[in-house]
């Protein structure tokens, strides 16, 4: 497939999943819930999250939220990858979505479709948009035994 190809794709995909999420809602019950705001496009997400009860691991994840197209799907795709992970994985895959922004690394085949957002390094100012919900996702983690985290995270000095 031509490059220019599998940049329309690429966009697609990312259009699509902004008309149509997958994974809107609020998981029950909520175990962990984390807002985000991304000050610089004006993103904000409410993230739920439904843990296993044997071994902490996701067992769902779920979004609700306003903001633009590539927020919206980096979030919408990220909830689908983190089902069954366990939080170290989870922590794992927000440092290579990081990484993936500044160019530096990509998912390996069976997380692949996270992939689709690899186009946005190109858009420096689009990172802060496509890293929003991983950046919530790590602090929704990051809470220890609360339920309802207190204040929101933003990411405006990422
Ligand atoms: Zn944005």
């Amino acid at each position: 497939m031509a490059l220019n190809d599998l940049r329309d794709l690429y966009q697609t995909v990312i259009l699509e999943r902004y008309k149509k999420p997958r994974n809107r809602g609020t998981t029950s019950p909520v175990d962990r819930h984390q807002r985000g705001h991304n000050p610089s496009c004006g993103d904000t997400i409410e993230l739920s999250l439904k843990l296993n009860g044997a071994d902490g691991s996701i067992d769902d994840v779920k979004f609700e939220g306003e903001g633009c197209a590539i927020s919206m799907a980096s979030v919408d795709l990220m909830a689908e990858a983190l089902r069954g992970k366990s939080c170290e994985e989870a922590l794992e895959m927000v440092q290579t979505f990081q990484a993936m922004m500044k160019g530096d690394a990509e998912f390996p085949k069976e997380l692949r479709k996270l992939n689709v957002m690899q186009g946005v390094a190109q858009f420096p100012v689009r990172i802060k948009c496509a890293n929003l919900g991983w950046h919530t996702l790590k602090a929704a983690l990051e809470q220890v035994g609360q339920a309802e985290a207190v204040e929101f995270v933003s990411n405006e000095n990422l």
